[in-house]
């Protein structure tokens, strides 16, 4: 093994669609988030995997994505973009067949005004201020969009992940002043909405971090695993220092394992201090600075020279090195660069 090596678990990732779409009723659909890459995991082999486990509504952030997702799956599903129909994008919308979900006035107008008649539905800012149509435009653009018949109405929570915020239930109400009464289908859910209670799952949920193994969703099943070669080993002297800014210094004699991965990769760099590796089970720390293409570990305690160290296993899931790097899952799962050689297990 000379490279980093990412290993995919497609059984895993589509369980936990399957588990996320059990937790709501029967009558409700359970799409699926595949942007940034299906977070960082692999469009391709994931979106596949998903589409073959029964999944019809996926969802994009941008129109490229979109473009590259019809490719790999054919003109079956629909394809929703979240942010609508940009200026220059109505090519890739229409060559592409996808769905933008209409986020102001104007995309609307631009929507209307160069694929008439083309499928879209819009997204209602209900109180996360980011993006979508903001309640008093919805109330001069309504009459227009639902004369055009939009297949969709969706808005996004901004506290979910957080069951006993106010702001669930302000968001939840707010959706309903703005929607209820039409006979469009309805999303509000992502993840943590479907964690919530049944009010907020509407017609259609768009889950996407629990999905690949992340938090809100604590019952998933771990989808990566990354582990990566042992590239030069030295034996330290006290006193002996370790990495830009001799940051770490030997208090005794140590042993230390560099490994090829580094920021690039999604290696953050705030895990300079604090993170660990793992030799089956057993953790080794990180010393030193991460730098952009190495790391250097303390393997002083381990009995023999280990060939590789897991950075991400059954000891260290994602959320588990994302507290050690003080963000979280997500920014892991999408930091993860292009160098890993990419490893799929499972169909899925
Ligand atoms: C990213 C995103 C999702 C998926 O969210 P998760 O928390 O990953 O489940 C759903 N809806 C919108 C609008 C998003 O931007």
């Amino acid at each position: 093994m000379s490279s980093p090596i990412l290993s995919i678990d497609l059984d895993a990732i589509t369980d936990n669609w399957r588990a996320l779409d059990g937790l709501s009723a029967n009558q409700v659909e359970t799409g699926a988030v595949v942007k940034a890459n299906a977070y960082g995991l692999g469009v391709e082999q994931v979106a596949r995997a998903l589409a073959a486990a029964g999944v019809q509504q996926f969802f994009v952030a941008v129109a490229t994505e979109g473009a590259a997702l019809r490719k790999i799956l054919g003109s079956g599903p629909t394809l929703n973009l979240f942010c609508g129909h940009l200026d220059g994008d109505t090519d890739l919308i229409r060559d592409h067949q996808m769905t933008p979900m209409l986020n102001s006035p104007e995309q609307l107008g631009r929507h209307l005004g160069l694929l008439p008649g083309h499928e879209f539905g819009v997204q209602l800012d209900t109180g996360m201020s980011r993006l979508g149509v903001q309640p008093s435009d919805w109330q001069e653009m309504r009459p227009t969009a639902l004369a055009a018949d939009p297949v969709l109405i969706m808005s996004h929570l901004a506290c979910a992940d957080e069951p006993g915020h106010p702001m669930n239930r302000q968001q939840l109400e707010r959706f309903h002043d703005l929607t209820d009464g039409l006979t469009i289908s309805r999303s509000l859910s992502a993840t943590g909405g479907i964690l919530l209670e049944a009010e907020y799952h509407f017609d259609l949920t768009r889950p996407g971090i629990g999905i690949y193994g992340g938090l809100p969703f604590a019952d998933a099943l771990q989808t990566v695993n990354l582990s990566v070669p042992v590239i030069q080993i030295r034996e330290l002297q006290k006193g002996a220092s370790v990495g830009y800014g001799n940051t770490w210094i030997a208090k005794e004699k140590t042993r230390v394992a560099t490994i090829a991965v580094g920021y690039a990769d999604g290696i953050l760099r705030s895990l300079s201090s604090g993170a660990k590796l793992y030799h089956e089970n057993t953790p080794c720390p990180l010393i030193g600075r991460v730098s952009m293409d190495l790391i250097t570990v303390d393997i002083t305690h381990l009995r023999d020279v280990p060939t590789s160290l897991d950075l991400l296993c059954a000891e260290q899931d994602v959320d588990q090195l994302a507290t050690a790097a003080g963000t979280i899952g997500y920014e892991i799962l999408t930091s993860l660069g292009p160098r890993y050689e990419r490893r799929y297990k499972g169909h899925g």
